[in-house]
């Protein structure tokens, strides 16, 4: 069994599935994905996402959500993130999670004080629900860190992990749970793969992050919650353990992450 942390269900490419949905359903239940989260970044987003995961999750695929907004969004929608209106939007069951929220200077490097601002909004939102926060971080790790620290944020997940091990262990000192999408997968990311080395087992998480960035051997595809096994493989082999292996455990910490109040 594999859990997908972090996907965009509502932004897949269904080409390879005749246009429907369906396919990428059936195609996570034959890859044993049996949980997935989909990501909200903008509120614009949170009824399309609503219907599929209602319309989809079963028994056999437990399907949940995040309510949030990118910090690359413009400034009128991360300002439209107020912690009352987070909070109100984030409270039912099916919301498992506050964000992604997060900084991110490599994209958009105007609107850093609203993204900080933001970032700040969604730490109380998710300390108010005691619900993990979803961090997105690029070219902006210091000052990630010390937002979530001067906001004492503890529970919550570096998602599609890129930096190097220090993040990392700061991140993890936070009580912070470190998620490797496919790039870890990638020819050029061994710097990568040291730091994942590094996290303890019972930190760790997998995600596809799809549509974006397709693991080996997909590389370049477009990229869907199906192929999160190929991240647990790449890590299994790091490991010297098995891609179920790495399935089982990325899914209890998952859990142990959502349980923890
Ligand atoms: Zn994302």
């Amino acid at each position: 069994m594999y859990t997908d942390s972090h996907c965009h269900l509502n932004r897949l490419d269904l080409t390879a599935h005749d246009g429907k949905l369906d396919g990428v359903i059936e195609a996570m239940k034959q890859a044993s994905v049996s949980r997935a989260m989909a990501i909200m970044c903008d509120f614009a987003e949170y009824d399309e996402i609503y219907d599929i995961i209602t319309k989809f999750g079963d028994e056999q695929l437990n399907l949940g959500m995040s309510v949030g907004i990118h910090p690359c969004e413009d400034l009128e929608v991360l300002k439209s993130a107020t912690v009352e209106r987070l909070v109100e939007t984030a409270s039912p069951d099916h919301v498992w999670a506050i964000g992604e929220t997060g900084l991110d200077y490599y994209w958009s490097d105007e609107n850093k004080q609203e993204q900080k601002a933001s970032l700040a909004r969604h730490i109380a939102a998710s300390q108010q629900l005691k619900k993990p926060l979803v961090v997105h971080t690029r070219e902006a790790k210091h000052d990630t860190i010390d937002i979530l620290k001067a906001e004492k944020a503890e529970h919550g997940i570096i998602h599609c992990f890129t930096e190097d091990w220090d993040t990392a262990k700061k991140a993890l000192d936070l009580g912070f749970y470190i998620s490797f999408s496919g790039i870890v997968s990638f020819k050029n990311a061994q710097s990568l793969r040291d730091a994942a080395l590094k996290v303890p087992r019972d930190r760790l998480l997998i995600e596809t992050d799809s549509p974006y960035l397709a693991p080996v051997p997909k590389r370049g595809k477009s990229n869907e919650p199906a192929y999160v096994p190929y991240v647990a493989t790449c890590l299994g082999d790091l490991f010297g353990i098995s891609s179920e292996e790495v399935g089982r455990l990325t899914t209890k910490n998952f859990e142990d992450l959502l349980a923890q109040a």
